[in-house]
């Protein structure tokens, strides 16, 4: 039986891209209101700015993801006035996808039947910390969640090792008897980040594809790395892998490049 199960959030838990697009939409009309900037051109420089702050700060941390600082270099763009509607746009976008969000079907059943069984359950999100535990929490899953690692705390996003270390340090500090990577598994909706990154440190991966299935696919990833697909229902996904681990403990990967894709938490 593995031992720990570390969930991303966005785009695992719930939908982002939905949400995202409802809170987009309703900072695009404050500053419409506020200063009579058309949407399709304010939401387009904001969307213009996420490579520019990741520039700035220069390497992948938690912070590349701010809105607080994805606001202010809006209101600095434009020459607007950043105090206070940095911090204005800031809460109006994050009360709103808190708002929005709902749990994907069958989650909380699976998680609560994983805790049944001993298995330790974690998250690992390049985001920073505060709203990610305002997320877990009006998803309603704050009670059975053990870790969190975020990109903020591990000064490296996902799939640097850096990331990963720190969950395999935290899983330990909490289990009774030592727990490897192989013991482990890590599901979400990112190939890179979620499925390849953690089993090429010898977790096991499973994707989560519901959201994200057609631009995973067309990704340079994807194809760089000559990925296939086996496709399962999440009770074959997870004998699959428990039956591994009973065979061969140090085994890691599938084999080769086939990840486990599932469509569905049910
Ligand atoms: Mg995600």
């Amino acid at each position: 039986m593995i031992k720990a199960a570390i969930f991303d959030i966005d785009n695992t838990m719930y939908s982002f891209l939905d949400c995202d697009k409802v809170a987009s939409k309703k900072i695009a009309d404050y500053i419409e209101d506020n200063f009579a900037i058309k949407p399709e051109v304010s939401l387009e420089v904001i969307e213009s700015l996420k490579a520019q702050q990741k520039a700035r700060i220069g390497h992948d941390i938690g912070a590349i993801h701010s809105r607080v600082i994805r606001f202010q270099m809006f209101l600095e763009k434009m020459n607007l006035p950043i105090c206070p509607h940095t911090a204005i746009l800031t809460r109006m976008y994050w009360d709103c996808m808190l708002e929005q969000m709902k749990l994907e079907e069958g989650m909380e059943d699976f998680i609560k039947d994983l805790k049944g069984k001993g298995v330790k359950i974690g998250v690992c999100t390049d985001m920073t910390a505060l709203i990610q535990y305002d997320k877990i929490e009006k998803l309603g899953l704050s009670q059975y969640i053990d870790f969190l690692v975020s990109s903020e705390e591990s000064g490296a996003e996902k799939p640097k090792g850096r990331m990963f270390d720190l969950v395999m340090k935290k899983i330990n500090e909490i289990s009774k008897e030592k727990v490897y990577p192989q013991e482990c598994i890590f599901i979400g909706d990112s190939i890179k980040k979620d499925v390849k990154g953690p089993s090429d440190y010898g977790m096991n991966g499973l994707w989560y594809s519901k959201y994200t299935k057609d631009k995973e696919i067309k990704s340079r990833f994807f194809k760089d790395n000559d990925i296939k697909i086996a496709k399962y229902s999440l009770n074959e996904a997870m004998s699959e892998i428990n039956s591994k681990l009973k065979k061969v403990v140090e085994l890691n990967n599938m084999g080769e490049n086939i990840i486990m894709e599932i469509e569905s938490f049910k």
